[in-house]
């Protein structure tokens, strides 16, 4: 009894947290009574209904076979159960209730009027969860019976499902150890586990197959263990080990083992120590692996990696050269530092499938073959088979199940093996890259064939890339020669044009200027031809003038033209002399002197006798027509000044400097410089470049009025460019002109002899 109050005084604790946090719900509880007493289920019901914590349903019954059904239907939280019933006592009651729901225990409350320790103990083994005496019956007792037997009957329950439920985590870590071994088994991974305190070490089947030992035979000890690493790597492991000890760090550490048949296999292990709370370490739990296939793998991929980046240097090499000599050279220098081989060669094909070595990579103590011509008929027969893509290799060729002469033709160049790839430019078959071995036999690699072939296809674009160059870089000579020539041609073309413009215009100018006289000389005789002026001689007389004069003109034209022409197509050969500048303007000024006095014009001279390096029929030329111009636009007693003086000016605007040779070898230093000037009618501004060129005039009326040809001023251009010289006008409408004539002189040996002048 006592040990159920206990329970009733600690389940109290637990009903009022629970009441504190119940729902509505959960404080409405269905409580069957199965009690004969009519007066007692009275008593039940009032004290129940002053419990205010829970509001009960309650379900009555007299006998138990009614209680039991009841209990079916319902379903109830709890039973108040009478344990004297007129059909059966509570215990029976109990044992039936068991057999109706299958559970050993029962929301039941057993009331009885006995203090019957015995009983109370039998009611608890068959199930009920509460024994209460009617005769301490309280509300307050009869409350706390039902909520413990209920709570009893979850917690119960909840024990149950708890159990149930630990049955299945159990099964489900049974299949997940299981599934662990067998995934360890299939990953070859083994486990150890190694007590530290009393250095006992574990290791799974895995562990022992793994180190060759055989199932079950491995004795738990280190030093076991430590047999099995191979010499050179048991410091470092041991050391690893202790590191991860000591600084209670994961253990990772990859050593070699030997095997009892002395093979030598990688390991790498991993693991982890486990520590007391005092930081003592207990034990140590890892794994080991073996890495042979994965360092295998590593090493395969670090080859794959190393190759791909010499083709990529390769190509990078090839793209960015157009010489393929050089990019043939670099490839054969890189496949035999790769291959690690004694020669590599690049073999071309001739037309006649021929074929000569033309670049060679060979170590010091083999002979070189560059440039050397071999005819393999072995090749010839392979030429279709190449063509397809075909690589040889051959190991050892006294292996190779080769004919006699072709070993002795491998021998005379020390091959033991070689590896042929084929080079292709396009389709066709353009060369071989080889490679020899000489020193010994030489098992080719795959990788190392693939690379080879790889480079060989990289090569072929080179080829190609190499002939497009040449033969655009041919295209581009040629284009630059058609275009050279077709300049050329423009340029002929363009000179032939503007000849034949400048002989249009000359043409046009000269008929034009010819007609002129032409027209009034026909005229004239004309009128004298049809005898109009037959009877008037004096008529007659001046037609007859008109036309003397016409023709005087037209002669003076011609000669002008021939003249000038000559002039222009003689350029350069003028026969220059030294001449007194003085004397050539008095004979111009003699010439002049009957037009001068006819125009009763004087003219003044003021020239130094001097000695200047002249063509002195041409001066006198210029100086002719500059005083005829002066004369002839001179108003009457108009005055025309002549004056010459020296400038010191080395600089000379139009004198070629190879054009100096004409002064011997003397450089000119001064210049001479002519004006004659006239206070004549002038010329306008816009005239004073043109009046140079040929028939140009101020004044249409000109060359009629004042008997002029409208040449003389290009004539004298011409000659004075011929002397290096310059000729120019200054002029103001109505004030007269001024001309200007500098020539450039050279400096005469007498006169620097004599130190007369300035160097
Ligand atoms: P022309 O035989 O007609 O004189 P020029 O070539 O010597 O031919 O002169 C060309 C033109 O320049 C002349 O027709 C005239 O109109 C103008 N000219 C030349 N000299 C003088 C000058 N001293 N005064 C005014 N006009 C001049």
């Amino acid at each position: 009894m006592s040990t159920i109050l206990q329970q009733a005084q600690r389940y109290r604790n637990m009903d009022t947290t629970l009441d504190r946090k119940g729902s509505a719900e959960e404080r409405s509880r269905t409580i069957l009574i199965v009690e004969d007493s009519l007066s007692y289920r009275k008593l039940l019901r009032e004290y129940l209904s002053q419990d205010n914590r829970y509001t009960y349903q309650i379900l009555e019954t007299e006998t138990g076979a009614e209680g039991l059904k009841q209990y079916r239907i319902a379903q109830p939280d709890a039973i108040l159960l009478d344990y004297l019933l007129p059909d059966m006592n509570g215990l029976e009651f109990l044992h039936a209730l068991q057999q109706q729901i299958k559970k050993p225990d029962l929301p039941v409350v057993l009331m009885t009027r006995y203090e019957d320790e015995n009983l109370e103990t039998q009611a608890i083994e068959s199930g009920a969860q509460q024994y209460l005496n009617k005769s301490e019956l309280t509300t307050e007792n009869l409350r706390l019976s039902l909520h413990n037997a209920i709570k009893q009957g979850e917690l119960l329950r909840q024990v149950a499902t708890l159990k149930l439920e630990n049955k299945q985590h159990l099964k489900v870590l049974h299949q997940q150890e299981e599934q662990l071994r067998l995934a360890l088994a299939s990953a070859q991974m083994g486990i150890w586990d190694w007590d530290l305190f009393t250095g006992q070490v574990h290791w799974n089947q895995e562990h022992e197959e793994l180190f060759d030992l055989a199932p079950g035979s491995f004795d738990g000890s280190y030093e076991t263990f430590d047999r099995c690493i191979h010499p050179e790597d048991r410091a470092s492991a041991h050391n690893a080990v202790v590191q991860a000890i000591e600084n209670q760090a994961i253990l990772c550490h990859q050593f070699r083992i030997v095997w009892a048949d002395g093979s030598v296999h990688w390991i790498e292990t991993r693991g982890e120590a486990y520590f007391k709370d005092s930081g003592e370490p207990l034990r140590m739990l890892g794994t080991v692996v073996n890495i042979e296939d994965r360092q295998q793998s590593e090493q395969i991929l670090q080859n794959q990696l190393e190759q791909q980046r010499l083709v990529m240097d390769m190509t990078q090499r090839i793209r960015q050269s157009l010489d393929l000599q050089e990019i043939l050279q670099t490839t054969v220098d890189e496949v035999r530092q790769f291959l690690q081989t004694d020669r590599v060669i690049v073999y071309k094909f001739s037309p006649d499938w021929m074929g000569t070595v033309i670049v060679e990579s060979v170590g010091a103590d083999w002979k070189s073959i560059v440039n050397t011509e071999i005819h393999d008929t072995c090749v010839e027969s392979y030429i279709g088979h190449f063509q397809q893509g075909l690589v040889t290799v051959k190991s050892d060729i006294y292996n190779a199940g080769i004919d006699d002469w072709h070993v002795q033709m491998l021998e005379s160049f020390q091959i033991r093996a070689n590896l042929v790839v084929p080079i292709l430019k396009g389709d066709e078959l353009w060369g071989l890259l080889i490679s020899h071995h000489c020193s010994a036999p030489r098992p080719w690699l795959t990788s190392e064939i693939d690379l080879v072939k790889q480079l060989a296809i990289q090569l072929s674009i080179a080829i190609q890339q190499a002939d497009l160059f040449a033969q655009a870089q041919i295209e581009l000579t040629q284009r630059k020669q058609a275009e050279m020539t077709l300049q050329l041609l423009n340029a002929e073309l363009e000179q032939r044009q503007a000849v034949e413009k400048l002989k249009d215009e000359f043409i046009g100018i000269v008929s034009h200027e010819l007609r002129t006289p032409l027209t009034s000389m026909q005229g004239s005789l004309g009128l004298l031809a049809m005898g109009v002026m037959d009877d008037e001689p004096k008529e007659m007389k001046r037609m007859i003038g008109i036309a003397a004069i016409e023709t005087e003109r037209l002669v003076r034209m011609v000669d002008d033209i021939l003249d000038l022409e000559k002039l222009e197509a003689d350029s350069h050969i003028l026969e220059q002399e030294w001449c007194d500048a003085s004397s050539l303007l008095q004979i111009a000024i003699e010439v002049m002197s009957s037009s001068a006095e006819a125009a009763r014009v004087s003219v003044d001279l003021d020239c130094p006798s001097m000695e200047i390096w002249v063509a002195p029929d041409r001066i006198i030329q210029v100086f002719i027509n500059l005083l005829s111009n002066a004369i002839k636009f001179s108003p009457p007693n108009g005055i025309v000044s002549i004056e010459m003086k020296v400038i010191d000016d080395p600089i000379v605007d139009n004198l070629d400097r190879s054009e100096l040779v004409r002064f011997g070898s003397t450089i000119p230093f001064q210049q001479i410089h002519f004006t004659v000037r006239d206070r004549g009618r002038g010329i306008p501004a816009d005239k004073l470049e043109t009046i140079f060129h040929r028939f140009q005039q101020v004044d249409a009326s000109d060359s009629r009025d004042k008997g002029g040809t409208g040449l003389g001023l290009a004539i004298c251009k011409s000659i004075a460019e011929q002397h290096y010289g310059r000729i120019w006008v200054e002029s103001l409408w109505g004030q007269g002109s001024t001309f200007f004539l500098t020539l450039p002189q050279p400096m005469k040996e007498s006169s620097l002899d004599e130190g007369t002048l300035e160097e």
